[in-house]
């Protein structure tokens, strides 16, 4: 067996996204914009489906901050996020000098919990704000709690920015990962499910939001001769190359996630019998997630004392990458001065949890080196 280094979760091309790529460089479709950016659109809008709208951007982090400058997020606002997560979940409300107001997980999901969602909401109403936006993430791929999530939000009348980042290709009671929020965002940044070497996108429910979107993404040029603004642009819109990229991505995503959700039942099944082991699933038949990655949850007082850091080193011995779950915002060093409600749910899930290889490229030759670690392991 070789000894080259497994990833964690690594680009897989298709075969066909330099077909693209080419063509936009014979018809000097190189400078922004062009078919491949109405053409990825069109192809996101046609698989997501629900009559969608999307806007292709230069990555998922410049989507969110777009997506709360159409919600109206201003500066002195709160917006609600969910704390276990990328920081890009919650980088954007600095930039509109707003407040961030975390919130714990609950058990099942990984993702935020309703019951301290709800605790939130009313205590900053009781303290004289209401937020204006709540930012909800399918981790690793899960959906979170769809149902429950959206009624707190719509009893509250708190519209959704929906950080779908890592869940394109998931979907919940057979309805898309990416069109449950007022707004929805993607990522095809080098390590998602899809990858356009860097970019993302935003989702939204009418042509008139995702104009507003096109025209914030490029400059804010008024409609003149010269150029005439009257509002602060960003440079945020995706290129007619990483487009290119994106359309032959598109052509494989169903494989990748079926590939990904075979990585899943590589350790569901392996992990089935060791007691100690949690893995992320489907809490039931609603959910069904692209298992972008793989994650465990491993329990020390079952396992002789052996802890997730253990096996990230033992893993790492045989160069083969691993990595804890995302550190709760409200622990980090950042974020740390900014209100947080709920228990200990996400920063148990941070002490115990580990993502594993996870890529749709894995040989079993992989899997078979990642088996023996684990059989060292847990034997
Ligand atoms: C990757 C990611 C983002 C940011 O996307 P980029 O395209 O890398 O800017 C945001 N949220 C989550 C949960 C992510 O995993």
């Amino acid at each position: 067996m070789s000894n080259q280094k497994i990833w964690l979760s690594s680009p897989h091309m298709g075969g066909t996204e330099q077909n693209y790529v080419n063509e936009a460089f014979e018809s000097n479709w190189v400078a922004p914009l062009g078919p491949n950016v109405n053409g990825f659109e069109k192809d996101l809008e046609k698989y997501i489906g629900q009559e969608s709208f999307v806007g292709a951007l230069s990555s998922g982090t410049a989507a969110l901050h777009l997506g709360l400058i159409i919600l109206g997020v201003k500066a002195g606002d709160e917006v609600i996020c969910q704390s276990m997560t990328f920081s890009a979940s919650a980088n954007p409300i600095m930039y509109q000098g707003a407040t961030p107001i975390f919130i714990d997980s609950e058990k099942e999901t990984w993702n935020l919990c309703p019951i301290a969602l709800e605790e939130a909401i009313i205590d900053r109403i009781a303290n004289g704000k209401k937020p204006k936006a709540i930012i909800a993430v399918h981790l690793y791929g899960m959906p979170y709690k769809v149902d429950e999530i959206h009624a707190v939000a719509k009893k509250h009348e708190i519209p959704i920015l929906e950080d779908s980042a890592e869940a394109l290709g998931s979907h919940y009671k057979n309805q898309r990962c990416g069109t449950f929020g007022e707004i929805g965002v993607l990522s095809f940044n080098g390590n998602k499910i899809i990858t356009t070497s860097g970019g993302g996108a935003i989702v939204t429910k009418n042509q008139e939001a995702k104009d507003k979107v096109v025209f914030l993404s490029t400059q804010a040029r008024d409609n003149a001769p010269h150029y005439q603004h009257s509002e602060v642009g960003y440079n945020y819109r995706m290129s007619n190359i990483c487009a290119g990229i994106g359309r032959g991505q598109m052509e494989i995503l169903d494989k990748h996630v079926a590939l990904r959700r075979k990585m899943h039942d590589f350790y569901a099944d392996y992990f089935k019998d060791i007691d100690g082991v949690t893995v992320l699933s489907e809490p039931n038949e609603d959910y069904f997630s692209n298992h972008w990655l793989s994650a465990i949850v491993i329990d020390p007082s079952k396992n002789n004392g052996k802890t997730r850091e253990d096996l990230r080193l033992a893993l790492e011995q045989e160069n083969i990458e691993s990595r804890p779950l995302w550190k709760p915002m409200h622990l980090q060093p950042v974020f740390e001065k900014y209100p947080y409600y709920g228990k200990d749910v996400s920063e148990k899930l941070f002490d115990n949890g580990l993502c594993l290889p996870s890529g749709s490229n894995l040989s079993d030759d992989d899997k078979n080196r990642i088996k023996t670690v684990l059989n060292n392991f847990f034997q």
